[in-house]
């Protein structure tokens, strides 16, 4: 209401007009995040033909859609928001709106479906978020639980020729996991191209770890395995099993040569 009362005349009118329809519209929002039933969450004919002015509440700069986006950050931990939740490798610049808001005006800004995410994953997904199945292909950051469970592996291969260690991510089902959210998140990873995205930064990750591990060396640390794994369960604890680095930090302290990896670097 905020947002719409300092929307100019006839939009802000329209609003008030369309305040029944919009609270109804966000009670079914509410009871499909809580059944686990986005996909089935069908567009209204209503609503879409108040696009303009519902969508108006997201596009001009106004200071409650301000206050309301930096809410949205604000809700989250600190450090959360070091990285996109959508892919995991870069700072999120941008909203996505996970409906799209051509299908759904009416949450334009509602804040379950404004998740900060970076511009490359804002502009892969764009209003394509079902596919012709009808099934879902991205996961939503706050309604989707993820469980425990690993899914993003690596491989890591000492490059005689360049003199360094490579990383190659794969993605790789893991027991337990029923097939619907198997298929959400092989295709999340699929659409977003991750996997290619986490290997191109791979090297350069890679590089930078057996940096940070000199450098504790060099202060007189000792362990640097032990040192190494700490790091990495630190980064699983804020960003999940998955996070590609924390899969790449548990490797590097696993693998049998990383100490003199580290000498090297
Ligand atoms: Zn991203």
């Amino acid at each position: 209401m905020a947002i719409r009362d300092k929307k100019r005349e006839p939009t802000r009118t329209g609003l008030v007009a369309a305040h029944a329809l919009i609270e109804g519209r966000y009670e079914a929002f509410a009871q499909a995040i809580a059944q686990g039933a986005l996909a089935g969450l069908q567009s209204h004919a209503q609503a879409r033909q108040r696009s303009e002015i519902l969508r108006a509440c997201y596009d001009g700069a106004t200071q409650p859609l301000k206050e309301l986006k930096q809410a949205i950050r604000d809700a989250q931990p600190k450090r959360l928001l070091k990285y996109c939740p959508m892919c995991g490798t870069t700072l999120p610049g941008t909203f996505d709106h996970y409906m799209p808001a051509v299908r759904f005006p009416e949450f334009s800004v509602h804040p379950l479906n404004l998740v900060p995410c970076c511009a490359k994953c804002n502009s892969t997904k764009d209003a394509d978020w079902l596919s012709a199945a009808g099934k879902r292909q991205f996961l939503h950051a706050y309604a989707d639980q993820v469980p425990d469970l690993q899914f993003v592996t690596v491989t890591l291969h000492e490059d005689q020729a360049f003199d360094g260690v490579g990383a190659t991510f794969s993605l790789q089902r893991p027991a337990g996991l029923d097939d619907d959210l198997w298929e959400l998140i092989d295709s999340h990873f699929r659409r977003l191209k991750l996997i290619g995205r986490y290997d191109e930064r791979g090297n350069d990750e890679v590089a930078e770890i057996l940096s940070n591990c000199r450098t504790f060396l060099d202060a007189g640390g000792q362990k640097v395995r032990a040192f190494l794994s700490g790091r990495a369960e630190d980064q699983r604890t804020v960003y999940g099993r998955n996070h590609w680095i924390a899969v790449l930090m548990d490797a590097m302290a696993q693998h049998p040569n990383f100490v003199a990896w580290v000498h090297a670097a």
